[in-house]
């Protein structure tokens, strides 16, 4: 157990901490090698190909592809605080990014995790990993979170008191839907905020768990409610913004003195596709303009937070649910990660290039945090 719960002596500690943006690629996939080879089938050059997308621990270098016309393109270079090949594992992306914003909440600092990037670049499989998929099973982040968050409690019962909560929505068309509730009214909610309590979303439920089985007994009923696509294929809607909150309680039960507890909060958000004009075209067009509503007022707020010459300015969080839902997450006291997730498949560079333009300028944002305890 983290030996500063309570017993530190620096109360409301505040500290400097950027909004950090890690990138993850994912490794190519077979349906992305056939149209691949189909493109370059003239004049293919291996080589130019695989000089594609280099990096380092850093930075990516995206290179000009001359074997196709349309993909004649520039080379640009994009830094990070660090960038995820594609041979690495979500455990991995959870012992070097998400552990620490469990070991955040455990000391009394908000905390929040974004998964961004185009549809199929591995959002869902970070934060969930292959959560129905019978073989090659591999665990998400979020579920490596909730078991290092249980092994901590463990530790630290004796002299803490921990209650932990769960809740799920989803923000689909601008309407927030309580992920795990089957009643009507829950489809949709509002969205409040208060001096005292900041933002909030009334009669969304919230699930006592007392160990990391039953959570992810929540989040597979959650996901399951997330809404389909129109086609009725068995995936995760990509036009959904998903957000689990996980709020953990305690109270130190071993200093009689000091009798009060502490709420903090750990946003874990699977963001929908971020490309422009949709991958289903014609398929509820009405849909994806109320995405991209919450996707431009997310990018409208970072462009906004990240400009040191806009310092002071006014922040449409109201924009949209999604903004509002996050506003701490973006400008306020709480501890943000982006990961940035990516094809390597040259056919996207465009959509490439957006989301790690997107994704570098959130690096600029600065943030205070404090402890609550
Ligand atoms: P998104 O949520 O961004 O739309 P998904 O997470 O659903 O994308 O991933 C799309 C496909 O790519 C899925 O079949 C998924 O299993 C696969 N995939 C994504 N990331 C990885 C990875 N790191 N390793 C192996 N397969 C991956
Ligand atoms: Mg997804």
């Amino acid at each position: 157990m983290n030996e500063n719960i309570f017993s530190s002596k620096e109360t409301n500690l505040c500290k400097n901490i950027p909004f950090r943006v890690f990138v993850r690629i994912r490794p190519l996939l077979e349906k992305e090698k056939v149209l691949i080879s189909e493109k370059f089938k003239e004049n293919s050059n291996n080589a130019e190909l695989s000089d594609y997308l280099n990096t380092d621990e850093s930075k990516i270098r995206l290179s000009h592809i001359s074997s196709s016309e349309s993909y004649l393109k520039k080379e640009k270079i994009f830094s990070f605080d660090y960038v995820f090949k594609s041979n690495i594992d979500n455990e991995t992306i959870f012992s070097n990014v998400i552990r620490q914003q469990v070991d955040n909440i455990l000391q009394g600092i908000n905390a929040t995790a974004m998964m961004y990037g185009i549809t199929g670049t591995g959002k869902t499989h970070t934060m969930f990993g292959d959560i129905y998929e019978e073989i090659n099973f591999e665990k998400g982040v979020c579920m490596y979170a909730i078991d290092y968050l249980f092994d901590k409690i463990v530790q630290a019962r004796e002299s803490v008191e921990f209650k932990v909560k769960i809740s799920y929505l989803e923000i689909y068309n601008e309407q927030v839907k309580d992920l795990l509730s089957n009643k009507e009214e829950n489809d949709h909610l509002m969205v409040v905020e208060e001096p005292n309590r900041g933002v909030f979303v009334p009669n969304l439920s919230e699930y006592e768990v007392l160990d990391s089985e039953s959570v992810l007994k929540f989040i597979m009923r959650g996901n399951q409610r997330r809404t389909m696509a129109a086609t009725g294929s068995n995936v995760f809607s990509s036009r959904s913004h998903a957000i689990l909150q996980i709020a953990l309680n305690q109270k130190n039960i071993a200093n009689k003195i000091k009798d009060e507890s502490v709420t903090s909060k750990f946003l874990l958000v699977d963001l929908a596709g971020s490309e422009r004009g949709g991958l289903e075209k014609g398929i509820r067009a009405q849909e994806g303009s109320n995405i991209n509503k919450s996707l431009l007022a997310l990018g409208t707020c970072i462009n906004l937070l990240s400009d040191k010459s806009k310092k002071g300015s006014f922040i449409p969080y109201r924009d949209s649910k999604l903004t509002r839902i996050l506003k701490d997450s973006l400008g306020g006291n709480i501890s943000t990660i982006m990961i940035s997730c990516i094809s390597p498949s040259p056919l996207l560079y465009d959509e490439t290039v957006n989301t790690l333009s997107y994704a570098s300028r959130a690096r600029n944002i600065e943030k205070k945090v404090f402890k609550l305890i």
